[in-house]
């Protein structure tokens, strides 16, 4: 497998379309057609990590944090970013980040946090991006009906909700007149043809759009396809920052931050609000999540779980009546790496190494 196969199992699960205007995931160093053997995944590229991939003859590194925020003007090898920088190339190593995507994404870091917490109904806590939905309407011979039902039920349309190849079809009589030049799968030229036909109605989203009509024309019989496209206005999947859910039973602040803190294994975490308060809505966001605040109180969360809560966020959490737990950046986003080497383990079809970068540590310590 090559570098850009890996990269498309990884867009599988955290699309370029969930990565924020801001941010810089994708490709950071290297080149897509390079064989890998061997993948490292860290939430950052830092010098260990690099030093840790020459040790392990590693071909690719896939990292949460992006590598490159900033443009850069200068590779100094005389500081730490152009050594790394420097180390990369001469090991022809290839880097690649999951940032925003893989916080939004179904599934990503804020979906691993909400599971390991138990927690039910969530949904975004801020939202970033709604799916356009898409109605087709493709006419088909009743003898292809049931091929090009499947052709785009199998290529993801019909999804609503957990049902999969939701279509609607109505029987009727299509007609044609194939002239000159033409190669009718039915009738002849120049002769007015009548068939009965079924409409086939269906909803795609917007991503699989082209994908799911070229499988749909590959599956018809007929020379020329007639079908309609309809953009609709109803609300396809919602992806933002951060989720909220309940917990099946109320509990105590205190009893809460004890289960996050055991759950999700921190050897510290900071509490702010009254211990005795109740809690039931859990809002998170990991990594970094203190601009969610007023979407915490918006959402009417008991609780926000996040990391890098500074005085003044604290404060304003306060004033709004939520508690927080502040679980830490790295406390909060260091179990996507076990979940990264599963998933991609998952899915490639070749013999790759996956390793995880075991240095990978919060980069401070409480004492
Ligand atoms: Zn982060």
């Amino acid at each position: 497998m090559l570098v850009k196969d890996i990269i498309s199992i990884m867009n599988r699960l955290a699309p370029n379309y969930l990565i924020d205007s801001w941010d810089n995931s994708g490709l950071q160093i290297g080149s897509m057609e390079k064989e890998v053997k061997k993948v490292l995944i860290s939430l950052d590229l830092s010098i260990d990590t690099v030093k840790e991939a020459i040790k392990n003859n590693i071909d690719m590194i896939i990292t949460h944090h992006p590598f490159f925020f900033s443009s850069i003007k200068t590779i100094s090898l005389d500081d730490i970013k152009g050594k790394i920088i420097s180390e990369i190339i001469k090991n022809d190593i290839t880097v690649f980040s999951a940032h925003t995507n893989l916080d939004m994404c179904e599934g990503g870091i804020n979906d691993i946090l909400s599971d390991k917490l138990k927690l039910s109904n969530t949904k975004p806590l801020s939202r970033f991006h709604t799916d356009k939905l898409y109605k087709i309407s493709v006419f088909v011979p009743l003898t292809h009906s049931d091929v090009v039902r499947e052709a785009l039920g199998d290529n993801g349309a019909g999804f609503i909700g957990n049902y999969s190849h939701c279509t609607f079809n109505t029987k009727g009589v299509g007609t044609f007149l194939p002239s000159s030049g033409t190669n009718p799968f039915i009738g002849k030229q120049g002769v007015l043809e009548k068939v009965e036909e079924e409409k086939i109605e269906t909803i795609v989203d917007e991503h699989i759009l082209s994908s799911v009509i070229s499988a749909m024309i590959e599956a018809h019989p007929y020379e020329e396809v007639a079908y309609d496209v309809y953009p609709l206005n109803n609300e396809g999947e919602s992806y933002g920052y951060g989720r909220i859910g309940e917990l099946s039973e109320e509990v105590t602040l205190e009893q809460f931050s004890r289960t996050v803190k055991d759950t999700l294994e921190c050897e510290t975490i900071r509490v702010y609000g009254d211990m005795n308060n109740k809690i039931r809505k859990v809002a998170l966001c990991g990594g970094s999540g203190s601009s969610f605040i007023k979407d915490c109180y918006r959402n009417k969360a008991d609780v926000y779980i996040t990391g890098d809560i500074k005085y003044h966020d604290a404060q304003l959490a306060l004033e709004l009546g939520l508690s927080v737990i502040d679980a830490g950046h790295y406390g909060t986003e260091k179990h996507v790496i076990d979940y990264l080497r599963k998933y991609i383990g998952d899915n490639i079809t070749d013999d790759i190494e996956i390793l995880v970068h075991k240095n990978s540590v919060a980069p401070f310590k409480t004492i």
